[in-house]
């Protein structure tokens, strides 16, 4: 029997959308990897961060956050999340982020100046901060954990994953969606949900739609076990800066918050190795701005692709040109953060209802996107080079 939808793409995106599809239709996972959530959504650093620049990001983190905080009964296998707490520092630019605590405050989060910035992160003794934010019941999520219970619930409801099943192009007829096209031959849906990562771009554009969405790459540093490090201290974000320090392995995952465009290679894997040079750029922010940590050593690191759209929101819902055809993507930087809610308003949508927290148009996948994108290769807000879309 054929699917009502096929999801291309089995990373947090696809699967919390079709794990809140499943129950009420016949849904289909595709996926060219060996397994699901084998890409971004296993690149990242895990850090759930409501306190971010855009208005739709902050609805869709607020909404999964206090998913997190309590899964229900419909939740199968381990807690996705604990709360240990964050700080959001500022160096350079002491209001960047006043509107994120405006809309957080006004949505009941608790965001606090602290008094005493090294008594709730020891490891931000010596740095040269001129504001800081703290948000006590921030968390850190656990991506595979995530991955894992959304794959049960869909397989629970009779929905179904396929790995190794690359899709090579959209089918259409009469203006309108009728499937996918895959190496392991057509598969008829009435709807198709591309939430392919740093792939999704490329899937339509033989259609001729322009949907820009630019894969960055970002690196992460892993250190050698640090003293500082235990695992309930609140991850840390310089963030007019750039840099960023969650415990993690008895160290600490660093980021320079580095970005470069690179677009991926045809198959899977966008997992790259860690590059030196970008490792040195954040051992550099480190003892700059977290002098505490300047002692750490680097252990190993990785890089891996953050795919946003040139204003970075969202690409969801509905493609006005192309009936049937439906967006979860451009997920970026925050799709550990968002991407319950992500999957949420998406299947609520192919419902044909609405939500009250989050409006259509600012994500709609036909908006007017800019057509130039500032890639923040150095990681500093408001610093970098202008990529054209
Ligand atoms: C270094 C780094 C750090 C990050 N840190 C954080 C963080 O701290 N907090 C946070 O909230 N977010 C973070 N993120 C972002 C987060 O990981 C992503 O936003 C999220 O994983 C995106 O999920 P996705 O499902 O859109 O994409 P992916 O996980 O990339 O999934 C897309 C899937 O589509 C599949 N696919 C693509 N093309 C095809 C095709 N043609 N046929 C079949 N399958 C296809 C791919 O194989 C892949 O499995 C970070 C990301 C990176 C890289």
């Amino acid at each position: 029997m054929n699917p009502d939808v096929v999801v291309v793409g089995a990373g947090l995106a696809g699967l919390a959308t079709a794990w809140h599809l499943a129950p009420r239709a016949r849904v289909l996972v595709l996926d060219q990897g060996e397994q699901a959530g084998a890409e971004a959504s296993a690149q990242n650093a895990g850090m759930v961060r409501r306190l971010g620049e855009d208005p739709y990001e902050r609805a869709l983190a607020v909404r999964t956050a206090a998913w997190l905080s309590d899964p229900g009964e419909d939740w199968e296998g381990r807690a996705p999340s604990r709360v240990v707490g964050a700080v959001l520092g500022l160096a350079r630019d002491p209001q960047h982020l006043h509107d994120g605590v405006a809309h957080l405050r006004a949505r009941g989060v608790a965001v606090a100046q602290p008094a005493d910035p090294v008594g709730v992160a020891p490891i931000l003794a010596g740095s040269p901060l001129t504001a800081a934010w703290w948000v006590p019941d921030e968390r850190v999520a656990d991506a595979w954990s995530l991955i894992q219970g959304f794959l049960a619930g869909l397989r629970r409801h009779g929905g179904a994953l396929r790995t190794r099943t690359r899709v090579l192009g959209l089918r259409t007829d009469a203006g309108r969606v009728t499937g996918v096209d895959t190496d392991q031959g057509p598969i008829e849906a009435g709807r198709v949900l591309l939430a392919a990562g740093a792939w999704s771009a490329g899937l339509v554009a033989p259609l001729g739609l322009r949907r820009p969405l630019i894969p960055l790459r970002r690196t992460l540093v892993q250190t050698l076990p640090h003293p500082a490090s235990r695992p309930d201290h609140p991850w840390v974000w310089i963030d007019d800066e750039g840099v960023y320090a969650r415990p993690e392995g008895g160290g600490w995952l660093v980021s320079g918050c580095d970005e470069a465009v690179d677009p991926p290679s045809g198959g899977p894997g966008s997992r790259g190795p860690l590059d030196p040079a970008l490792a040195a750029l954040a051992l550099d922010k480190i003892a700059r701005f977290l002098p505490a940590l300047a002692d750490a050593r680097v252990a190993g690191g990785w890089s891996g692709l953050r795919t946003f759209a040139p204003d970075r929101r969202p690409v969801l819902g509905e493609d006005p040109e192309l009936a049937g055809l439906w967006w979860a993507a451009g997920l970026g930087g925050f799709g550990v953060t968002c991407g319950y809610a992500v999957g949420e308003v998406v299947a609520t949508w192919m419902d044909g209802r609405t939500v009250d927290w989050l409006s259509p148009r600012g994500v709609s996948p036909g908006r007017a996107f800019p057509t130039r994108l500032l890639v923040r290769s150095g990681g500093v807000i408001g610093e970098g080079e202008l990529h054209r879309t």
